[in-house]
């Protein structure tokens, strides 16, 4: 049996042994009542015997004393010849037979009263009962009636006697005296005291009977009510322990005093948890040990309540991931600062923070170690600021900095600061990365008076540092509104571009430099906007990557692209290869390397008639994964190429494993070259380098006979530009090529640039 049982069955046992216990006094008392109702009982007892002693004795007083009334009675009249006196007698043996009603409160003296002047008195409503029914009804025993039945029969023969002689003075006449004399002496003989006698002799022996009697029974009643005073008083003394000891149990049930435990409840019922209720040792199981332990319980319940509302309240504040204040808690800071800079003439700045191209860590490296990239960042972007600032986390990369009393110039010192803090490198799991960010300010008042509209005005500045090349901050200028409103109408109308067919390519031809030949075409994207007229590719084509179109529009062109040169090649145009530029988001997708194989195969295409342009930038964004993509592609018989060759930053180690076939010189390099020494030099030197890695170079932007020398003379291969064609539609590309092919043939040898 566990613990928890014994203790429970304990418990049962302790709270039967109090329950016994009550129960055991309950019973106590029940008896002490009842004995006590006993004793009560046999004082009554005494008292009904006393009283019967009394009424008895009356009652025979009253015998005695109505034959004493008859003697006098019968003797004034035989002495007086009152008639009253024989009226009186025979009243008085009236009311004792019961033929006239008892006087009332006669006290047992009816006969006196009975007629005061002649009249009789109170007897209306008095009861007619004869003096031997009362007798017979007052309880006595039969011995002790049968003595006064006797008396009263004596009483009677004397009556007898008292009648004889009232006889004799009856009717008048003469020898009154004599007979006078000789009832009064009947009434006064031997022989009438010897009756009345008679009479009071039964009396007299009933009197003792009776004394007696009363006497053993109030002694035996006396003997009880002092055995039942003993009972009370040891049920008394009983019930006293009982109780006691219920008190005592109850104390063990309880643990304390019931006010103890009522004290604590009430300050359990207040909430109060806290306060550690104390137990006597030994008193686990009981009430305030239970008390206790639920107090404990409790009291960590309240603590763990406590953790959990303090942990929402952070949770609503806060951002979980970075522990950086969140937009709500931005809000009411941005809101402070706003009414304190209001009231103090003062400004302040919002910047919009964005990771550049995080998305590429997340994708390539896991969500798991691009969050503590993001914690990384939080804690730098946290040490720059002061403490009076505030560094918040809007959501996925993008972080919001509120400076205050801080104008443009503080403003773009902290962001230089934050730029070049955020870009030193970071230890994430077993890589070491770089990350760069983009920063947009906004100033109040000039640019907001609001959360919302400053923030609109620092992401807006934000994007365009994004487009000028990132890693870089901007301003807010008036003019970006106008300048988003339009990138908003690019993107509304890159929707439905090519449905309604605003989309056309150009091909730009590229020639030898060594035999003036055609080498290839690039294709390159036109856009004209029904409202805002042809639309340059640098344009569109970021707002397309923004919105995930591009995928769309790249897989369009690379379609067209191929099933025209496949279109070319079968009307017999000697253009051995189309150039397809690749936006680095397309070339993020997994499945490139198939839908390229399918879309030549769908249009027929030979995969060597295709080369794909990269840039170099995106080339070197993640180089690991863009060998593997490569290496792909070109096992599927796909050229590449880099394009923009200069402008980004290529590691040689990479650039020698990279599977291209091609270096495109960007134009910025092309375009002074007859002027500028470092120019030349730079393309000397990627012409050199290409050579050296087995690649061929081609000059972008060649628009002069003298730089087209340049090249040739230093060693490119091939050149593209106004020089040779500017980029032309289909048909004029077609017109473009026949007419080359025509000239070749009529002058084979002739070189023509
Ligand atoms: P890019 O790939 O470097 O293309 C060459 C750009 O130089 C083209 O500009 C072309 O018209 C221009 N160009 C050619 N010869 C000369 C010249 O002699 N002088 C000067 N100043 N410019 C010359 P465009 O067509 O405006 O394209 C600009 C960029 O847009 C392209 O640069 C390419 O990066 C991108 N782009 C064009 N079409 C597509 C496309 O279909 N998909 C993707 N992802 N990007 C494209
Ligand atoms: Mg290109
Ligand atoms: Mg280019």
């Amino acid at each position: 049996m566990s613990t928890g049982q014994t203790g429970g069955a304990r418990e049962r046992g302790k709270r039967s042994e109090f329950t016994r216990s009550l129960r055991i006094a309950l019973v106590l008392v029940v008896a002490l009542i009842a004995a006590f109702a006993l004793y009560v009982e046999t004082e009554r007892r005494i008292d009904r015997a006393n009283e019967r002693l009394h009424l008895s004795h009356q009652l025979a007083d009253q015998l005695r004393m109505s034959s004493e009334d008859l003697t006098r009675a019968a003797r004034s009249y035989v002495q007086t010849g009152e008639t009253i006196y024989r009226q009186q007698f025979d009243d008085i043996l009236a009311i004792r037979e019961g033929r006239e009603p008892r006087p009332v409160n006669d006290h047992g003296s009816y006969w006196e009263p009975v007629t005061v002047e002649g009249k009789p008195v109170q007897t209306d409503g008095g009861r007619h009962e004869s003096l031997l029914e009362l007798i017979g009804r007052s309880g006595i025993s039969e011995p002790e009636y049968r003595q006064l039945e006797l008396a009263k029969n004596n009483s009677d023969a004397l009556t007898r006697i008292e009648y004889a002689a009232m006889a004799l003075v009856d009717t008048p006449g003469p020898n009154m005296p004599e007979r006078r004399q000789t009832a009064s002496q009947m009434l006064h003989d031997g022989v009438y005291r010897q009756a009345k006698a008679d009479i009071m002799r039964p009396i007299a022996s009933f009197h003792d009977q009776m004394d007696q009697r009363t006497r053993r029974e109030v002694t035996e009643a006396t003997q009880i009510a002092t055995l039942t005073r003993l009972v009370v008083m040891g049920l008394g003394v009983a019930v006293l322990l009982a109780l006691w000891g219920s008190v005592r149990k109850l104390r063990t049930l309880l643990g304390g005093t019931p006010d103890e435990v009522h004290a604590h409840i009430a300050r359990l019922g207040q909430g109060n948890f806290r306060e550690e209720i104390k137990i006597e040792p030994g008193r686990k199981n009981s009430v305030l040990g239970w008390l206790s332990q639920t107090q404990q319980q409790l009291h960590q319940l309240d603590l763990g309540r406590r953790e959990a509302s303090a942990q929402l309240a952070q949770l609503a504040d806060f951002d979980p991931l970075t522990g950086l204040p969140n937009r709500r808690l931005l809000q009411d800071r941005v809101d402070t600062a706003l009414s304190h800079a209001g009231r103090h003439g003062e400004s302040l700045a919002l910047m919009f923070l964005d990771l550049d191209r995080f998305k590429n860590i997340n994708d390539t490296l896991g969500h798991h170690l691009g969050d503590e990239l993001l914690v990384q960042v939080a804690q730098r972007l946290k040490s720059t600021l002061r403490e009076e600032d505030t560094v918040c986390r809007h959501g996925g990369d993008e972080f919001v900095l509120l400076c205050r009393g801080t104008d443009a110039n503080g403003a773009a010192q902290v962001a230089r600061k934050v730029l070049s803090l955020a870009a030193e490198h970071y230890r994430v799991g077993s890589h070491d990365l770089a990350v760069t960010c983009s920063i947009g300010i906004a100033i109040y008042p000039s640019d907001g008076n609001s959360l919302e509209t400053l923030s609109m005005s620092a992401d807006t500045a934000m994007y365009r540092a994004k487009q000028a090349g990132r890693n870089d901050f901007r301003f807010f200028k008036a003019e970006m509104q106008t300048q988003s409103a339009r990138t908003l109408q690019l993107e509304n109308g890159l929707r439905r571009a090519l449905e309604l067919g605003q989309m056309y390519l150009e091909y730009q031809p590229q020639c030898s430099l060594h035999n003036d030949e055609i080498t290839g075409v690039e294709a390159l994207l036109r856009w004209n906007h029904p409202a805002l007229g042809p639309l340059s590719p640098v344009e569109f084509i970021p707002v397309a990557e923004d919105s995930g179109q591009i995928l769309e529009i790249g897989e369009w062109v690379l379609r067209t692209a191929c099933r025209q040169l496949r279109a070319w090649q079968l009307a017999g145009l000697a253009i051995p290869r189309v150039a397809v530029n690749l936006s680095a988001v397309q070339f993020r997708l997994a499945n490139l390397p198939e839908r390229v194989s399918e879309l030549l195969e769908e249009a027929g295409l030979s995969p060597s008639c295709l080369e794909l342009e990269l840039t170099e930038s995106v080339a070197m964004e993640n180089p690991e994964s863009a060998i593997q993509v490569m290496e792909n592609l070109s096992l599927r018989g796909v050229q590449m190429s880099i394009d923009d060759f200069g402008t980004g930053y290529s590691s040689l180690n990479y650039l020698k494993r990279l599977r291209v076939y091609k270096l495109k010189i960007d134009k910025s390099f092309v375009q002074d070259i007859a002027s500028d020494q470092d120019d030349r030099a730079i393309v000397r030197a990627i012409v050199s380098l290409a050579r050296s890695l087995g690649y061929l170079t081609i000059a972008e932007g060649v628009e002069t006979p003298a730089q087209q020398a340049f090249l040739r003379d230093n060693g490119c291969d091939e050149m593209q530009g106004y020089y040779y064609s500017k980029p032309l539609r289909a048909d004029g590309l077609e017109a473009f090529v026949r007419s080359r092919q025509l000239d070749t043939r009529a002058a084979p040898d002739r070189a023509k640039f």
